[in-house]
């Protein structure tokens, strides 16, 4: 028999309808599964079993209802366990982002995103690990500890959305939501063989986000597949008043059909992504990956973003900018704990170097400097303008092809500690994923392959703003004729 954690978003959804397993049992069967796992994966930083199991009750009796008068309408997700990365407020749950200076926050709101899914029924297992206010891409910089990867425990899971991407791939749970700002769902959802999406700029609500760099930040989700992703995105996306970034355009049905031709796709093979520095096998599988759309009918066409380059220190001045700005509000006056002293800028001075991370005083300080008078215009002004050649760039290979495919990260899961002491080094495995930040633009991340040391390998599908349904299409297509998705990971407990 399959085991009830290692059910889909969409076979727990039917499931859970059809009475052929309750909310509670659902429930039950990923908090045993989390407390058998978490010693060896680390993925959560604050479980919420007491709320789970009550939200769980409260779905049953919701289903038993809809199952006695048909014609009730029942929120669509009813019942279903999410995790949440811990980055996003849930109402009453702490919410540390992985920060000592949040230990002890309790967020006093929901995020739009959770109160949305919230509305549509799910449970909320806990909050799960991040890097520090989302700032880093393997879940290192946690002032709770590393996530470990569920394929090999010695390696990262990519990050700073590695909680939540280690808690899919494991299940731990069906989905999960994350955060991208320069590559948190993607790269992650790469290094830990599952599927994640990050949304165009602006298609979801950043109300309960907490701020790392605001004109990159957007909300993402992880699952096993492509259909689940897209059911979870259409839930949570769309406009809020709560941001006014969030743009008034309703988000379409999505619509994956299961005949996998692609011959109307267009897709666009950027040269400046296939480098030199990129693990052999990782260029191989997604080469291979590009072949399987065209034979699923798709057209390859070479493509051009001539400005990726600049990409790295142009994202790695305006997020450090942006984040030096967002996060001059923990002071020890307003939120979380205070290292007491006699004058004000002491206690300003003292909690900050106290409970900061060495990461996250690193942005801070370069970002400081980049807005610093005098140098404002040569880095930060600077930055603006070639960010908006980067968006010209995608603009212009968007008028040739439909989507573009690219590798996620140049290299697969690396070993906890390898770039510890090289922050330069750590950077650079952002290449691949900044730019669509800065442009933007939605990207899909899905795995397509594993190197030799059986980790997985990711491709990702980048497309213009607002078409994360010709993502969500070409993805399905190809995980409905391979079965890459359908690998797990073998965990030592089982
Ligand atoms: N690794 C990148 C950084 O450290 C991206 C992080 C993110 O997307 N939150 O800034």
């Amino acid at each position: 028999m399959q085991a009830l954690t290692d059910l889909t978003l969409t076979e727990s959804v039917e499931k859970l309808r059809a009475g052929e397993v309750s909310s509670l049992e659902l429930t039950q069967a990923f908090l045993e599964r989390i407390e058998r796992l978490e010693p060896d994966l680390h993925a959560f930083i604050t479980l919420t079993p007491g709320q789970a199991l009550k939200q769980a009750r409260q779905a049953d009796a919701r289903l038993a209802e809809g199952r006695k008068n048909a014609g009730q309408p029942i929120p669509p997700l009813t019942g279903l366990p999410i995790a949440v990365k811990d980055v996003l407020t849930v109402k009453g749950v702490r919410c540390t982002c992985g920060s000592r200076i949040l230990e002890n926050f309790e967020a006093p709101f929901n995020a739009t995103v959770v109160e949305r899914l919230l509305a549509a029924g799910v449970v909320i297992l806990g909050k799960t690990n991040t890097d520090e206010f989302a700032m880093g891409s393997s879940t290192e910089n946690s002032a709770y500890g590393p996530t470990h990867n569920p394929w090999d425990v010695s390696r990262v899971p990519g990050g700073s959305s590695g909680g939540s991407a280690a808690a899919v791939a494991a299940r731990m749970a069906p989905v999960a939501l994350g955060t991208d700002t320069g590559g948190s769902v993607r790269q992650p959802a790469s290094f830990c063989g599952v599927t994640g999406l990050k949304p165009t700029y602006g298609r979801v609500s950043r109300y309960g986000l907490v701020a790392y760099g605001s004109s990159l930040d957007v909300v993402g989700a992880f699952g096993r597949n492509t259909v689940d992703v897209a059911a979870l995105f259409r839930l949570f996306a769309g406009h809020d008043e709560l941001d006014a970034t969030t743009i008034d355009l309703p988000v379409p049905e999505i619509r994956l059909e299961d005949d996998g031709d692609l011959s109307n796709l267009r897709v666009g093979v950027p040269e400046e992504y296939f480098i030199e520095g990129i693990q052999r096998e990782v260029e191989r599988s997604v080469r291979q990956a590009i072949q399987e759309l065209e034979a699923l009918g798709a057209e390859v066409i070479p493509v051009s973003l001539p400005h990726t380059e600049y990409a790295l220190p142009v994202y790695y001045l305006i997020a450090p900018a942006e984040a030096s700005a967002n996060l001059a509000r923990y002071d020890g006056i307003r939120y979380g704990p205070r290292v007491p002293a006699e004058e004000i800028w002491d206690i300003f001075r003292e909690t900050r170097g106290e409970k900061f991370g060495p990461e996250v005083k690193r942005r801070i300080m370069l970002g400081t400097y980049a807005l610093s008078a005098g140098y404002y215009d040569a880095y930060y002004g600077q930055a603006q303008k070639v960010r908006t050649l980067i968006k010209r760039d995608f603009e212009q290979a968007f008028e040739m092809v439909d989507v573009i495919a690219a590798p996620v990260a140049p290299t697969t899961a690396f070993p906890i500690g390898q770039h510890a002491d090289d922050p330069l080094s750590m950077y650079l495995e952002d290449v691949f994923t900044l730019p669509a930040n800065l442009a933007g633009v939605p990207g899909l991340s899905f795995p397509v392959g594993f190197d030799q040391q059986g980790l997985p390998v990711g491709m990702q599908l980048m497309g213009p703003h607002y078409r994360e349904e010709v993502l969500f299409q070409a993805a399905h297509a190809f995980q409905q004729s391979t079965d890459w998705h359908l690998k797990k990971p073998e965990l030592g407990q089982e």
